[in-house]
């Protein structure tokens, strides 16, 4: 089967987010994403996924694909991406990831930051749970989550100072099943091999963690795929069937 590049930026926040920029509308981002030359984007949002379908409908027509995802907050306060198949129904996670959030009171203000949209941009409603908060979810709560409802686990931005899997474990623990870990633009993919790769048994990516549409793409990686899907994806990480990763 013939194989095409697909290029990926596989973390990007939207308005949903607390600290990504309002102007992170769905049709704003995959502009935006188009213009970084980008084939393949997913949506994550900090323990929530309540934009990626309007984001995924905006890019209807544009040769653009959105995979749907979140990045969870684990108990340990480690951060970890969940990424699903496009048209995944996430309702039954998300259930589970609020139940687990921290009950504090709502402060409007707070609120006000997690913007729920729709594809034409259009401001449908507020998450009125702590987004911002970790969840009860140990980490390997956080990755058996994911995985029994379908997704790809992926420890984000290890070589941060903060609310990362090393930041907060002091390492990758070897068991836990994650399919990759991530490191941040920080660092160069060269850079980034040589300090993690000793330390992860997973394969490395590296990816935009865009809170803002400029930072979009700033970070991406070049799948080799017969279509752009996450179980392509899947086999790219995995060097199964002819299928590679390289960074972009
Ligand atoms: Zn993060
Ligand atoms: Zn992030």
């Amino acid at each position: 089967m013939a194989l095409r590049r697909f290029r990926a930026d596989l973390h990007i926040h939207t308005c949903l987010s607390p600290c990504g920029e309002l102007t992170m509308y769905p049709r704003a981002v995959v502009e935006k994403a188009r213009a970084a030359g980008l084939d393949i984007i997913a949506v994550t949002d900090h323990n929530s996924a309540e934009n990626a379908a309007a984001v995924g409908e905006a890019a209807a027509g544009t040769g653009l694909t959105v995979l749907p995802g979140l990045e969870l907050a684990t108990e340990e306060e480690a951060h970890i991406l969940g990424l699903f198949e496009a048209g995944t129904a996430l309702g039954e996670l998300l259930a589970i990831v609020y139940e687990k959030l921290p009950d504090i009171p709502s402060k409007r203000s707070f609120i006000d930051d997690q913007v729920i949209v729709d594809a034409e941009d259009c401001v449908t409603g507020f998450n009125p749970h702590c987004l911002i908060g970790a969840t009860r979810l140990t980490v390997y709560d956080t990755v058996d989550l994911i995985h029994r409802h379908g997704g790809m686990a992926v420890a984000s931005h290890v070589d941060r100072e903060a609310f990362s899997i090393i930041s907060q474990l002091g390492f990758i623990p070897p068991d836990l099943k994650l399919d990759a870990v991530e490191v941040s633009p920080l660092l160069s993919f060269d850079e980034a091999r040589a300090a993690f790769g000793p330390l992860s048994p997973f394969p490395l990516v590296r990816f935009s963690d865009a809170h803002r549409p400029e930072e979009i793409g700033r970070a991406s990686m070049d799948f080799f795929l017969a279509k752009p899907t996450l179980e392509e994806i899947r086999k790219a990480l995995a060097g199964r069937d002819g299928r590679e990763v390289r960074p972009a």
